[in-house]
């Protein structure tokens, strides 16, 4: 399986040399480039995929589309994940008697458009190799108990999947409006790690 690492010093020594020559020929400039991302950053936090998982809670037609084509899916809410292209974001649903835990077990490939920053434990040895042995004591550590007849689903990202839990709606929630329950939802749910 080949497995892109975004942290290694040669790909980052290529960035600096092709921005190097953009700036060079004038297609670019560091202002623009660092507007950019800016813009990127101020969207990639939990609250992006938050927003995605309320929708599919209240628009079934969304949900649908969201877990055939996720990144068409969260398109249609403005969010563009073209510059992950030709990366594929997959949104896996928990349901009653099934949980779904993402990792990336060979080095810390994460939704990062959706999520902001990863976690260091996400990134730890010890998540990234029990997280697939031993799932469900992950998930007790995070202080997350599923029933004993719960199965889980461990979802290893690569270079070209990314993986987003829908997390299943909380119960009492009939009469929420999409922002509240957008509200709900945590990063660790969007993970895994825990329930919303
Ligand atoms: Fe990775």
């Amino acid at each position: 399986m080949s497995h892109v690492h975004a942290t290694s010093g040669s790909a980052a020594n290529r960035v600096k040399s092709l921005v190097a020559a953009l700036e060079g020929a004038g297609l670019l400039t560091e202002q623009r480039l660092d507007d950019a991302v800016a813009s990127f950053l101020g969207r990639a936090q939990p609250a992006t995929g938050a927003r995605v998982v309320a929708r599919a809670w209240v628009e079934a037609g969304f949900r649908g589309r969201l877990l055939d084509d996720a990144n068409a899916a969260v398109a249609e809410l403005g969010i563009d994940l073209t510059h992950w292209a030709p990366v594929k974001l997959r949104a896996v649903a928990n349901e009653p008697g099934r949980h779904n835990l993402i990792v990336c077990t060979l080095c810390s490939c994460y939704p990062l458009a959706l999520l902001g920053p990863s976690p260091a434990w996400y990134k730890s040895e010890a998540y990234r190799s029990r997280a697939v042995r031993d799932p469900r004591s992950i998930l007790a550590e995070f202080g997350t108990q599923l029933a004993p007849g719960v199965e889980i689903t461990v979802w290893d990202s690569t270079a070209e999947v990314r993986y987003l839990v829908l997390p299943e709606r909380p119960a009492g929630t009939a009469g929420a409006r999409e922002d509240e329950l957008a509200a709900l939802v945590t990063r660790d749910g969007l993970i895994g790690t825990a329930l919303v």
